[in-house]
Parts: C-alpha cells; structure tokens; sequence
C-alpha cells in the first residue's frame, strides 16, 4: 500500500512502525473472505484492508474521525485475516496501533467512556469482578427492562454470565504445590482473572493434570492480569504496567530455580503473554526478560502435546466438536494439539464448519458490540449443532461463556476432559453424560468375556 508520510511525521516511532506494516499490504484482498465483521456486513470497511486504509488515513491526517473509531471498534481483533494474508501483514501490530491512537487522541461519547472504564477496572480484578458477578446475578430479571432503555452493555453481559449465584470466596493459592515424587518439568500456571472466577474447575484440572504427568506446579505470587483486556481497550499503559509486574513476579519464580514454561489455560493470555517481548521491547528495564517470557509461553495443550499424555483410565463413545479459539488457531497457530491430545483421551472429535470464524466472544467484544457478537454466537452455534456432538470443548473461557448460553450441549474446557479422562472427576455439567464414559478394565472385562 502506497503511504505518504512527511518526513517529519516519519520521526514518530508509531508512525514509522504503522508505515511499515501498511507497506505490505498489497490489496489483494485474500483477508475478506475470512473477516467474520465483513462476511456479516458486506462492507469493505469492515474488512480488514477497508481497516488498513483507515487506519492509514488516520495516521496521514492525524484525524481521528467518527468513521475510523467506528469501524476498528467493530473488528474482532480475531487475526483470521493475520492467518489468511499472503502477504504477512502485521495486522495483529497495527491495529493495537490504531486502537491507542484512537484511546489517546479520539473523542468518544461520555457513555462510551464510561463504560469501557468501567470495564478496564473490573475484568481484570478477580474481586471486582466477582462483586459485579453477584450484581449480575441480581440483575438477570430485569435484563429485558436493561435492554429496553438502551443499557446494552449491562443487557449484553448478563447473557454471557453464568445463572447461578457466583463463588464468593476467593481461592488463589501461592507458590509451588508439593509432590510426591521428583518432578520431570517445573511449569508457571497462569491462573488469570476472569476464568478463575467463571469456572474455577478448569485450572484445578489443569493442575491435576500436569501432576499426574510428573510436572511441578507453580503459582507465582504477585501474577496478575495478563494485560489482554485492558489491551484490546487501546489502554496501552496499563496492559504494559500488568505485563511489567508479570514479568516481575516470573523472573522471582526463576530465582527459585528451574521454569521450564509458563503455561495458559486461557489462550487469550497466552496470545498476550507470548507478546510481551513485542510490548515492552522499547523498555530497557524489560525489554530482555519479556522476551524471554514469551519464549517459555505455551499452551497447557502445547506443553502436554509436547512431553506426551499419559494413557487415558476410561473409555468413551462421546463425540466432542473442538471448537478452535481465535487465539488458540490465529493468534497462537496451535491447531493439532488439542484435537490429537482430545483423541489419544479416547473422545471422538468432530471439526465444527467454518471453524476459522470467531464465536463472538472477543475479550470485551461481546459486551462492547453485543449486536454482531450475538449473530457470531448464533452462526456459531447452529454449525456447532449441525455436527450433532455430545458435548463441545475450547481453549479459552471467553469462547466458553460466549457460547454457553443457547448452547444444547455443555460446552467445557479441553482440559477438563483430558483430566477426567485420565483419572480426574468428571467435570461440572457433564454429569448426565457420565453414563457414556466407563473405566479401562470394564473394556478389558468385556474383551476377556469374548
Ligand atoms: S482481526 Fe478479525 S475482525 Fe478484525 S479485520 Fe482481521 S479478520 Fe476482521
Ligand atoms: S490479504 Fe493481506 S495483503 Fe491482501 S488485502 Fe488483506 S491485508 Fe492486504
């Protein structure tokens, strides 16, 4: 793409970054095909390259526009097109770009402002956020009355949580949890914020899990928010001051001895954390010990993949449609793992049609744009029911509560089921399909009796 920067606009770090990216692209428009926003509405500016050119605009003119906040708001920030472009576009980079641009020098309305703070300050706090959970639950019958006078952020985030009344107790243990026997690996778990609150029982499988194959769990003492959510906020500070104190708390972790890798159950993390060496490269103080952050990142899948899953304990006729999150396929490029780990635990997994597509969810998308998010969801669902699973499993709580509701089959974490799989209980929901999972010897009984 053609860039007309002066020379002097050319000074300003972001510009000259921005400049390189947009370079790239060469309009082919391969990305829009695969653009949920654009496959939705048809209209190129809602689609990755009608983006790029925006955002060029934006930062030719130094005019940040109605259009332009609007239009990069509505993008999922899924990295489909990322995936998609044969012209390795830093799509990913530029529109983090644009969205602090837009944060720092944009004028939105005084509602929209408040709520996107609001927002910033409770998601990434398990305690905020858990009193604002008992305020949902509260709230859920008069989520027609909400919607009616226009508070659709308030509407939209009563459909993506949970019925029940949430747990009030906050349960986060500190520091390495012992074993009985010499480790194998010594791993980081990053327990995150919202998951720890919405379904707690998938980092206590994740940790059954990783014990039961020799590896030593640590849970770093000051670890707090990956910074994700303020990140796709455009608040660049704040998700660079919660990448700074992670940084902090791993490299105490280090001193303590051997990391072998800092694992996510949550792929949208991951995605975040395996970028901090881009976050904080122009922090002296950061920039070396990010890197090396990111590089010990992984996937709990990646890592459980990588030193191989011990022998499933049951075995099943469940069919389980994998529904691939955006960070997990995009953001991440993990792909196999999970489904191969899924089948080697005995499941019999289904691909959901058009599986490249996001379900919604987002981060704070389908809060934000609760609108697009809703038909996303439904688009997603209906392919999820076409396949006729048991039961659906995903690497990222925000997919999981994006999708639950209107779900017909429970929809859990991928490590829940390796878990239970190989010795774990049986996760929470899945108790009516108990029934279809049975113990290793009653296969061999039945074996024997032939
Ligand atoms: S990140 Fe997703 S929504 Fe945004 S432009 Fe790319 S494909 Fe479209
Ligand atoms: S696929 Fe890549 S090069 Fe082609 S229009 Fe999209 S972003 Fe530009």
């Amino acid at each position: 793409m053609h860039t007309s920067f002066s020379a002097e606009q050319l000074q300003d770090p972001t510009i000259a970054r921005a400049d390189a990216m947009l370079r790239r692209c060469v309009h082919c428009g391969f990305c829009t095909a695969t653009c949920p926003t654009y496959v939705l509405l048809g209209d190129e500016r809602d689609s990755p390259r009608g983006r790029i050119y925006l955002i060029k605009e934006m930062f030719e003119t130094g005019k940040v526009g109605a259009p332009v906040t609007h239009h990069i708001d509505r993008c999922l920030s899924c990295l489909s097109c990322v995936t998609t472009c044969p012209s390795s576009v830093d799509y990913m980079h530029l529109v983090d770009l644009a969205r602090s641009h837009i944060e720092v020098r944009g004028r939105r309305p005084a509602s929209q402002r408040l709520v996107r703070r609001l927002l910033a300050g409770t998601l990434p706090s398990p305690a905020r956020f858990r009193v604002a959970l008992l305020f949902a639950w509260l709230a859920r019958p008069f989520r027609g009355i909400l919607s009616g006078l226009g508070f659709k952020t308030a509407a939209a985030a009563l459909d993506v949580t949970p019925p029940g009344l949430p747990h009030l107790k906050l349960r986060r243990r500190k520091g390495s949890i012992r074993m009985d026997r010499a480790p194998i690996k010594r791993v980081a778990l990053v327990l995150g914020c919202v998951q720890e609150v919405l379904r707690p029982s998938i980092n206590r499988a994740a940790i059954r899990l990783l014990r039961r194959h020799g590896v030593e769990v640590m849970l770093a003492k000051d670890e707090g928010c990956c910074g994700a959510l303020e990140h796709h906020l455009g608040r660049e500070e704040a998700a660079q001051k919660a990448a700074k104190r992670n940084v902090d708390a791993w490299s105490g972790a280090l001193r303590e001895g051997k990391l072998d890798a800092i694992l996510t159950t949550a792929s949208g993390c991951g995605t975040m954390i395996k970028d901090y060496g881009h976050l904080l490269a122009r922090d002296r103080g950061y920039a070396g010990r990010a890197t090396e952050m990111s590089q010990r990142a992984r996937d709990i899948t990646e890592f459980i993949h990588e030193i191989g899953l011990v022998p499933p304990l049951a075995w099943t006729s469940l069919r389980v449609a994998y529904h691939s999150a955006c960070s997990l396929q995009h953001g991440q490029q993990v792909e196999t793992e999970p489904r191969a780990l899924l089948s080697q635990a005995g499941f019999t997994v289904v691909e959901v049609p058009e599986g490249h597509i996001c379900c919604g969810s987002a981060g704070t998308y389908n809060l934000l744009q609760p609108e697009l998010a809703r038909a996303l969801r439904d688009r997603k669902l209906d392919h999820i029911a076409s396949v006729k699973p048991d039961l659906v499993a995903a690497g990222n709580i925000g997919c999981i509560a994006q999708l639950q509701r209107g779900a017909a089959v429970p929809i859990v974490h991928t490590v829940e089921l390796l878990d239970w799989a190989t010795g774990g209980p049986c996760p929470p929901g899945l108790e009516n399909l108990k029934s279809k999972v049975h113990p290793i010897e009653s296969l061999m009984e039945l074996a024997g009796a032939r």
